[in-house]
């Protein structure tokens, strides 16, 4: 069970090779083993786990059950779960346990899921290295060649990234507001998908920037989130945002081809300092869709430079907006004192991390009256400028091929101490977010030192079918089989 892919999983369920029984109980003892290290979970619901799987068993012996049924999968502790804590890996919100159930992981329920428990993030999913949880920083199961040091899982869903790697899940939610899904899958050697804004329902989900934030799933690879993914998304009236178009069955897309497809490679993504091995990379990405039949085509996404400008004031603006909510009064954590304004402000100073208050203040400041016009109005026409750019390439190409990251994993203590630096780790990722088109990575290569590396494939509103076909064509070729260190099947 060590190395099945979710698919592989689902076909032996429906053939009664294994139970779903045995499935949940093999992740949570792999859990016990790997988990003190790695601390991809906040919180683990094995009981809950085994009744699912008991009732999932109990439907395949019917030849019954939805699309997932037994699937045992990690949730991203940002979607509210009925009668399960939902931190957001803030303090604020440690003791919160929602009396409701998010849309997309009432989906995966309908289809029969199995949730293990609550995957790690940054707090409030605001960072690219899993280091600001409340609930301690989560390693990567990878480690570079000959070394033990502690490498990050990307973030901000990077709890969810190193589940599947180290096989503590067959799969994982993820939510992407700039990049979240796309970079931890492409630093921990898995595959993750943002769809097209508006795809996945976004009731029920913490709330970091309403406009930009997408579900998505993470797994180890494109063919188990392509079936993740057709149980995720879907209309739903809770969320004025999401869009009643029917869902197409992803896995069909798979094999497509790319026969004639027009590939789109933009300049702009290839600054000066682009690392010799990633560029090579995107190379190699490109030969493989070229000798698949694909043509590429150089192209031009001119406002991609201020990407990483507007995203930063347009995302810290709803989220300063968004958690103005967590006061002490109604939801989280309080800290009494004897005015309403004293408690407002001890509640939110012990409340928030020093990233989500660093956040708060910008994103206020770039909102109040003088600098509202200066920055957020012109970030908002900057973005329109952004998305014009991705508009017009895709008069002329079908999807575009760019790496995800600029880097491989880093190791805790690399992290740079200059928040903007570390912010830089999302230039490859955010204007498909600003532009609310859909995204993925996959794992296509590793790096001198054996870390993962991954290609993002950008596709058309609404098209996430084009990348699941180009991106299985470049998942076939680069053949990706390694494990990582930390692995369920290195310690059984
Ligand atoms: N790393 C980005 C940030 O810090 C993106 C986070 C996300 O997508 N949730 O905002």
């Amino acid at each position: 069970m060590h190395d099945m892919t979710l698919a592989a999983a689902r076909k032996a369920l429906s053939e009664r090779k294994i139970s779903a029984r045995e499935l949940v109980d093999h992740h949570l003892s792999a859990i016990e083993k790997l988990d003190g290290e790695i601390n991809s979970y906040i919180v683990t619901t094995p009981e809950k786990a085994r009744e699912a799987a008991q009732a999932a068993d109990a439907k395949l012996a019917k030849g019954e059950g939805g699309a997932l049924c037994g699937i045992p999968l990690g949730i991203k502790d940002l979607f509210c779960t009925d009668g399960v804590q939902t931190t957001a890996a803030s303090n604020i919100l440690r003791h919160f346990v929602p009396p409701y159930e998010s849309t997309v992981t009432h989906n995966l329920l309908r289809d029969d899921a199995v949730f293990l428990g609550k995957t790690n993030l940054d707090e409030f999913a605001m960072g690219s290295t899993n280091m600001t949880s409340a609930f301690g920083a989560v390693t990567n199961p990878w480690q570079r060649d000959g070394s033990s040091t502690k490498l990050v899982p990307g973030g901000s869903s990077g709890g969810s990234a190193a589940a599947v790697a180290a096989g503590l899940a067959l799969g994982a939610t993820g939510t992407d507001t700039g990049g979240s899904i796309r970079q931890p899958a492409a630093f921990c050697g898995i595959a993750g998908v943002k769809p097209t804004y508006g795809r996945c329902s976004r009731f029920g989900t913490i709330a970091f920037a309403s406009s930009l934030d997408q579900a998505g799933p993470m797994a180890r690879n494109l063919e188990d989130c392509a079936i993740l993914l057709g149980s995720m998304a879907g209309f739903d009236p809770k969320d004025s945002t999401c869009v009643d178009r029917p869902v197409p069955r992803y896995e069909d897309a798979l094999n497509r081809g790319v026969k004639g497809m027009r590939v789109g490679i933009p300049k702009e993504y290839r600054p000066d300092n682009l690392p010799a091995e990633i560029a090579a990379l995107w190379d190699q990405g490109i030969a493989w869709l070229r000798e698949a039949g694909a043509e590429p085509v150089e192209i031009s996404l001119p406002h991609t430079k201020y990407g990483l400008p507007t995203y930063y004031i347009v995302a810290l603006a709803e989220a300063s907006s968004n958690l103005a909510r967590y006061d002490g009064v109604r939801f989280g954590e309080r800290v009494p004192a004897d005015s309403l304004d004293a408690l407002y402000e001890a509640t939110r100073h012990t409340g928030f991390g020093e990233e989500v208050r660093r956040r708060i203040l910008m994103g206020t400041y770039v909102l109040s009256s003088g600098y509202y016009d200066a920055y957020y109005l012109r970030a908002q026409k900057v973005r329109t400028l952004i998305q014009r750019d991705f508009l017009n390439a895709f008069e002329n190409v079908d999807v575009i091929l760019t790496p995800t990251a600029p880097s491989a994993a880093f190791a805790h203590d690399e992290r740079p101490t200059d928040p903007v630096q570390v912010y830089l780790n999302d230039v490859f990722t955010v204007p498909a977010s600003m532009a609310g088109v859909p995204a993925l990575s996959l794992p296509a290569g590793l790096d001198h030192a054996g870390l993962p590396l991954g290609l993002q494939l950008i596709g058309r509103y609404f098209d996430e079918e084009t990348l699941f076909a180009a991106g299985h064509v470049m998942e076939k070729a680069a053949g990706f089989a390694k494990r990582p260190a930390l692995h369920a099947g290195n310690v059984a």
